[in-house]
């Protein structure tokens, strides 16, 4: 049995845990109190199959039936709604035709979500399938994989030091230190340093910082928790239903570095003007907010694979906005690699491997 050793605890640290949990003896280190502390906890929780570049829509459309599975059932309706101003038509028609929405009419927009501003909206198109994803739920679902297996995951563990020899690991936190023949790195933002910790040439990730501000529901509309997911043309702002109330995002991607990142006030306040351009709404107070890291690599697709200079080494990154979309897919295609197995994904291993950055 293999000896992994998995840095992160975000979605894609415990999706490939899970997975590989049934045949190898993992150790999954996470350096913060809390699991998905980081981008896992700041997400949208939608699942858009037509998002992202052809690769990313392969591990989308992959990923549906084990998110959609009795037992794992992450996934809900919610639908998506476009709106646009009149000087907004060309890149409509553009978003229309890439994300395959319908084009209805504004009254038909009204319909289905009562505040859509009749005298700015001019354009507005629709599609159903488009799905909320229980995020807490689908972490909890491969925690608790990796427990019922009796594996360790261990919390307040930073890795700080990392060395390899006669090929093994030998990873090192404050207070322990763990060896293992395969170290995965699911370290989210913090890919290329932990790369770097380990000797491994990094790739070049970007953290690109997106922000959101959750805002209560107009008062007196019917049921705004069955409103579909809003977007402004070529992501201007999307807003959608939570919790009770609305999340409104401004879409950003600010280039960032990997920390504890925390929202601009005026990031959140472009975003809710955007917005509100469209929408016979004005937003009163802010209830809370929040900013997370799109991890990015170079060309905007996951990294999946053995590092082509020591195959010891598995990355697994640049999740972006794709991490709870993709995750089924692409934790199912990293354990399939790194125990050796034949795959069902394995034509996608070209397009996802590390070489392609060397
Ligand atoms: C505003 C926003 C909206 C989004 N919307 C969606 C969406 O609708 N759908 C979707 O699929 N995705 C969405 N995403 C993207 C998704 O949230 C990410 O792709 C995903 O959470 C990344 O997961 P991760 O495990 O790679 O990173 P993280 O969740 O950041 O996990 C990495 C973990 O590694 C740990 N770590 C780092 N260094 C070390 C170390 N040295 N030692 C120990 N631990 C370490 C960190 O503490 C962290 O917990 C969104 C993201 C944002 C910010």
């Amino acid at each position: 049995m293999h000896d992994i050793i998995i840095i992160g605890g975000g979605i894609a640290g415990l999706s490939v845990g899970g997975r590989l949990s049934r045949e190898a003896n993992i150790t999954l280190l996470e350096m913060e109190e809390n699991l998905g502390h980081h981008t896992s906890s700041r997400s949208a929780a939608a699942f858009i199959e037509d998002y992202g570049n052809k690769t990313i829509r392969e591990l989308n459309r992959c990923s549906k039936p084990y998110l959609q599975d009795k037992d794992v059932n992450v996934l809900s309706p919610r639908g998506s709604l476009f709106l646009a101003k009149k000087t907004e038509k060309e890149a409509f028609k553009r978003q229309c035709i890439e994300f395959a929405h319908d084009e209805i009419s504004v009254d038909e927009a009204k319909k289905l979500v009562e505040i859509v501003d009749i005298k700015t909206a001019k354009y507005s198109a629709y599609r159903e399938d488009i799905l909320d994803i229980d995020t807490d739920k689908l972490l909890q679902h491969f925690t608790k994989i990796i427990k019922k297996n009796n594996h360790k995951i261990h919390t307040n563990s930073k890795v700080s030091k990392i060395s390899f020899k006669n090929d093994k690991w030998l990873v090192e936190t404050d207070d322990n230190s763990f060896s293992s023949d395969i170290l995965v790195n699911a370290s989210g933002a913090w890919v290329d340093e932990v790369a770097l910790l380990a000797g491994v040439r990094p790739l070049g990730f970007s953290p690109l910082k997106r922000s959101m501000a959750r805002v209560p529901a107009p008062e007196n509309v019917i049921n705004h928790k069955k409103w579909p997911m809003i977007h402004g043309v070529d992501e201007s702002f999307y807003a959608k239903p939570d919790a009770g109330e609305l999340i409104v995002s401004p879409s950003e991607e600010t280039i960032s570095f990997p920390h504890d990142a925390w929202p601009a006030e005026e990031d959140l306040a472009q975003g809710i003007f955007n917005f509100e351009e469209l929408v016979t709404f004005s937003v009163k107070r802010i209830t809370s907010s929040w900013a997370g890291l799109r991890t990015f690599a170079p060309d905007r697709t996951l990294v999946i694979g053995h590092d082509p200079e020591n195959s010891h080494f598995f990355w697994l990154a640049g999740q972006g906005g794709y991490g709870f979309q993709t995750s089924a897919a692409a934790s199912e295609l990293a354990s399939d690699m790194v125990l050796g197995k034949k795959s069902n994904l394995a034509y996608l291993k070209d397009k996802v491997s590390p070489k392609r950055f060397f």
